[in-house]
């Protein structure tokens, strides 16, 4: 793919669910956030987790942003063709020293002392265990990338400077499982490579994930983009909308009700005379509007909102 000359953003769902109010969101803040630009957004179906992918969704999710009026450039890709380049990276990485093989069981981790202070839901942190070696006599269980000890320090533009020390969150992290699956971390990194993105908008959550990406392209030599991670959207009851939590998918017959309410959650203030405009016709005010200021007001995970249900 040529070098942008212009932003360019993407959206990446994973085919495991339709898009919910939440995916929504995220899709037309990274949609408005180039648009506005004059840049280009890229569609990415980010299907490498097999077990988890649902038949036929990438053609509802699609189906969904075409209805929303959320138009892409060029083809959409599909992070399941490029396990070819998600393989030569590691190789490279495990060449250079970086990546190791592992023998360690989740037990093992979860029972080792480092993580004793562990809650439900909190991340494992891998003790290095496997950093100078493995014997024979173990399975192999996963490849790790090695963590430095000192701070990954970036600038979010919407949460501001961000600090997380890899060797204390999370220690050296799985890259790819004993299956030969790849991880998300890995193939997110080479795929904003391979399509060459320049901003990446998204939701809190991953926010979390971006020191680990950020390593990766650094060990990569790859130029890193902006992030901008989008505040989270809860339900009345404060429960972020996400698939695992059933949250129920947009209705596409909806989609100028929708958007609006996409864009109020995205504190854009759409005036009422939107209430009677096809989607492009609000895609339009959107774009010429669009203002990430406000949002600031609106620290992670803090967007209450009652939806139609
Ligand atoms: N596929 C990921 C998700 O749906 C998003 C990946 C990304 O934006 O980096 O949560
Ligand atoms: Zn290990």
């Amino acid at each position: 793919m040529k070098p942008p000359t212009v932003p360019r953003g993407r959206f990446a769902p994973s085919p495991t669910g339709p898009l919910h109010m939440g995916s929504l969101v995220a899709a037309l803040g990274s949609f408005l956030n180039v648009r506005q630009q004059d840049g280009e957004w890229l569609v990415r179906i980010d299907d490498i987790d097999t077990p988890r992918n649902v038949p036929q969704m990438e053609q509802a999710i699609l189906l969904t942003l075409e209805q929303h009026a959320l138009q892409w450039d060029g083809d959409v890709y599909y992070s399941s063709q490029h396990l070819v380049d998600y393989e030569q990276v590691l190789r490279a990485l495990q060449a250079a020293g970086q990546v190791f093989p592992c023998t360690c069981s989740r037990r093992e981790i979860s029972n080792h002392p480092i993580n004793n202070q562990r809650q439900t839901g909190d991340t494992l942190i891998y003790p290095g265990t496997c950093r100078a070696g493995v014997t024979a006599d173990k399975p192999l269980r996963s490849y790790r990338l090695r963590v430095p000890t000192s701070a990954i320090e970036f600038m979010d533009l919407l949460q501001g400077p961000q600090a997380d020390t890899l060797a204390i969150s999370v220690g050296d992290f799985v890259v790819k499982d004993g299956q030969g699956q790849h991880h998300y971390q890995l193939a997110t990194v080479v795929d904003d490579q391979i399509q060459q993105i320049t901003e990446v908008v998204r939701g809190a959550d991953l926010l979390a994930s971006t020191a680990r990406q950020i390593h990766l392209q650094n060990q990569l030599g790859y130029r890193q983009p902006k992030y901008l991670h989008l505040s989270l959207v809860t339900d009345a009851l404060g429960i972020k909308l996400s698939k695992q939590h059933g949250a129920t998918a947009v209705d596409n017959t909806l989609a100028g009700q929708n958007l609006i309410t996409a864009l109020t959650l995205l504190q854009q203030q759409p005036p009422d005379e939107l209430q009677h405009v096809p989607p492009a016709g609000i895609i339009r005010w959107a774009i010429e509007h669009w203002n990430r200021e406000p949002l600031k007001s609106f620290p992670i995970a803090t967007l209450p909102t009652t939806l139609p249900d």
